[in-house]
């Protein structure tokens, strides 16, 4: 079978240095989204940025998936870091993404629980294995973790200790648990990979827009090396 490889950021400059890497390119516009399709390596790369937030992701990830026939979803971007260890730059690679946003309590139902669906979802093993390779060749201290997943941007400390305790999580951001849903839905291998932009703090705003540019491609020259290593297997 055909690999087709979905790379999936948030926002334009998550992928950008990915589109300067591949330089050429097909432009195809749907759902108010442009997807750039590639040849490489006897595999087909599609890139596209969704937007923020778990919506726009959900839509590009199925996207991708349904209408590109994708095969395998890696998402590529920032995130804002939970954990004293995770600075600015580092990598992480999920484990498990959840949605700290998601809440029928009222119910009964645990924090983040809708029914039929998990609280977390696993990333995929092989992919992580690939991830992990990857950061062994380039001597990258990768980190793991659970990534917590909502629609707002974090930057209180109150709300960010509120996140760790009730879910455990490494990583906050807006999009990971969004592709995790779509892509374990659709029985598609998935990672997430991020790089970290903030510590989600008070500060986590400024910090943010000055380590945008430099996390992000970060993260996309490691996705770019994960392509590698799939296309060749
Ligand atoms: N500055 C942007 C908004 C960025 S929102 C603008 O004005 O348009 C933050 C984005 O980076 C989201 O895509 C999210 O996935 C990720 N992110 C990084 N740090 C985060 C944090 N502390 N909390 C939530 N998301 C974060």
């Amino acid at each position: 079978m055909k690999k087709i490889i979905a790379i999936i950021g948030a926002m334009k400059e998550e992928i950008t240095p990915i589109l300067e890497y591949f330089k050429k390119y097909e432009t195809i516009s749907l759902g108010e989204n442009t997807y750039y399709k590639l040849e490489y390596q006897n595999s087909i790369i599609i890139i596209a940025y969704s937007k923020i937030g778990k919506i726009h992701s959900a839509l590009t990830c199925s996207t991708m998936i349904l209408h590109f026939n994708a095969n395998y979803v890696i998402f590529s971007g920032v995130a804002g870091g939970l954990r004293e260890d995770l600075k600015v730059g580092d990598i992480i690679l999920a484990t498990s993404l959840c949605q700290y946003d998601v809440d029928i309590t009222a119910f009964g139902h645990k924090l983040g629980f809708i029914p039929e669906s998990k609280i977390y979802i696993n990333t995929n093993e092989s992919l992580n294995c690939i991830a992990k390779k990857v950061a062994k060749k380039q001597n990258i201290n990768l980190k793991y973790g659970i990534i917590a997943s909502g629609d707002s941007f974090v930057f209180d400390n109150a709300k960010k200790q509120w996140i760790i305790d009730n879910f455990n999580a490494s990583a906050v951001e807006m999009e990971g648990a969004s592709i995790a849903v779509v892509s374990s839905l659709c029985d598609i291998p998935f990672c997430i990979i991020r790089s970290i932009s903030d510590s989600a703090d008070n500060n986590a705003n400024i910090s943010f827009d000055e380590f945008l540019l430099e996390s992000a491609s970060r993260s996309a020259k490691f996705v770019i090396s994960m392509v590698d290593e799939i296309v060749k297997e």
